[in-house]
């Protein structure tokens, strides 16, 4: 078959995507979560003390698909998020505080079409972001 966005015959995007080969494990990438669905890995550029990457198993281009095909892997995926931060910034008055971000769209500042979500933590943040 072949995909009607872009005539690769991928049809959901997923072959060469290196976030596939992280969430099989053949990328070699430690993890911090190896969940069912789910994988949560340190990002490689850090913006925050705690920067972790938490991403569906299955490929899907951004949030809204993976809402659409498996809003139940979305909540799984915001939930560990939330137990990785209640985990990394445990203590203080923050504790368990944390922001969560989808870039979704290369203009807002995706760069890796399989979707993830940032969870940073550990430090104070502006509003609005940049
Ligand atoms: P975004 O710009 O929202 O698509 O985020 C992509 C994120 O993936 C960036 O924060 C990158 O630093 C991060 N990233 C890219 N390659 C790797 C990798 N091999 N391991 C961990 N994080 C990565």
């Amino acid at each position: 078959m072949t995909d009607s966005v872009s005539g690769t015959g991928d049809p959901d995007g997923s072959s060469g995507c290196f976030f596939c080969s992280i969430a099989s494990g053949a990328a070699g990438v430690p993890l911090l979560v190896d969940g069912e669905n789910v994988v949560a890995f340190r990002d490689i550029d850090p913006k925050a003390p705690t920067h972790v990457l938490v991403i569906p198993k299955r490929h899907y281009r951004d949030v809204v698909a993976l809402a659409g095909a498996e809003p139940a892997v979305l909540a799984e995926l915001v939930t560990v998020g939330g137990r990785i931060a209640g985990a990394e910034a445990a203590s203080g008055p923050d504790a368990g505080e944390f922001r969560l971000v989808f870039n979704t769209g290369a203009s807002v500042g995706q760069s890796v079409f399989h979707i993830h979500g940032h969870v940073l933590a550990g430090r104070p943040f502006g509003w609005p972001p940049g």
